[in-house]
């Protein structure tokens, strides 16, 4: 196995969520001045590992049977690790090469032709990764039923504006790996309660999906997706980009709307798109995906959608009547 961590410098913090942070080596040759917060994370996956740096937005991954990108390549370089001893690990890798490296391969190439492609993206500077002993913030993580290898940050110095003045959670949004936007959620509940740097296009989510599953579900909010592994839309609307992107998935859909009159028009459009929709019978003061996870667990939640996933128009159109009467009583 190719182990990365001794590479890595000797000042260095495992947090719980799995991450290990230390100063980062990229910020220097970013053209950021050189990092003393230990803002480096690297984590190890199933199969190899993925860096961020919360100083400098550099993010670079592996995963074994593959080629080391040119980011990996650059990272191993900045840790100091000699030149021959990087074309031993990427001919280690390619010796684990396998069918899924393929379709992997296949599957980013088929993104390209198809012109889903989003560009990197900064957190804010006010960016501070959570941890344990950052109570309040990982209170409302482990309230809202985030899992914990999400890396979420909070609202932490930065300019002084109406916006950092507010506390809050930010929460990257990714895919392929890369950061490629975000959205702050604020703990009061004045509006607006969110914040998002958004890409045209753009569906969270798809970094949670598995490989081999079969099934994705579509719901609207950043915390719905979080707390079941599900896309999300990010508003009550799916555009055409975000369809290419989830039809790309090749996954069978099932939208779940928010319980109220806006979610409605996502079980309009789902209708129109063919996919199928679910609106479990939950009380009125259970809103989303989110509140229903909070209340009763993840695998409850999955059980009730899938146990009211309906493909019929005529079906979902009935259902839909009964939720907008008791919505309007
Ligand atoms: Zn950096």
């Amino acid at each position: 196995m190719i182990d990365v961590l001794s590479y890595l410098p000797a000042k260095r913090k495992n947090t719980s969520s799995g991450w290990i942070s230390f100063n980062a080596p990229c910020c220097v040759h970013n053209g950021e001045s050189s990092d003393r917060r230990q803002r480096g994370g690297i984590k190890s996956t199933d199969q190899g590992w993925s860096y961020h740096c919360f100083n400098c937005g550099f993010t670079a991954s592996f995963i074994l049977g593959r080629n080391l990108s040119f980011k990996a390549r650059k990272l191993l370089q900045w840790l100091n690790v000699p030149q021959e001893e990087i074309e031993r690990i990427n001919l280690e890798s390619l010796k684990h090469k396998n069918i899924q490296g393929i379709l992997d391969d296949r599957q980013r190439t088929a993104n390209m032709v198809q012109g889903i492609e989003f560009e990197d993206r900064e957190l804010p500077e006010e960016f501070a990764l959570i941890d344990v002993d950052m109570p309040v913030h990982w209170q409302y993580l482990r309230d809202r039923c985030v899992p914990e290898d999400y890396p979420i940050g909070m609202i932490h110095g930065g300019p002084d504006d109406k916006f950092t003045r507010r506390q809050g959670v930010i929460i990257p949004f990714t895919y392929d790996g890369r950061i490629v936007g975000h959205t702050r959620r604020f703990f009061d509940d004045h509006n607006p309660r969110y914040i998002h740097d958004m890409q045209s296009g753009y569906v969270f989510g798809t970094d949670l999906q598995v490989p081999n599953w079969q099934h994705a579900i579509v719901v609207e909010g950043v915390f719905d997706a979080l707390s079941i592994s599900a896309l999300a839309v990010l508003h009550a609307e799916i555009n055409d980009p975000q369809v290419r992107l989830i039809r790309s998935l090749g996954r069978e859909i099932t939208v779940v709307p928010d319980q109220d009159e806006a979610g409605m028009k996502l079980v309009d459009r789902a209708v129109e798109l063919g996919w199928a929709v679910s609106m479990p019978d939950w009380p009125a003061d259970v809103k989303d995906v989110n509140d229903a996870v909070k209340r009763w667990g993840r695998l409850a939640t999955l059980i009730h959608i899938f146990q009211a996933r309906e493909i019929s128009k005529i079906k979902i159109e009935l259902r839909k009547k009964q939720l907008v009467k008791r919505l309007r009583s």
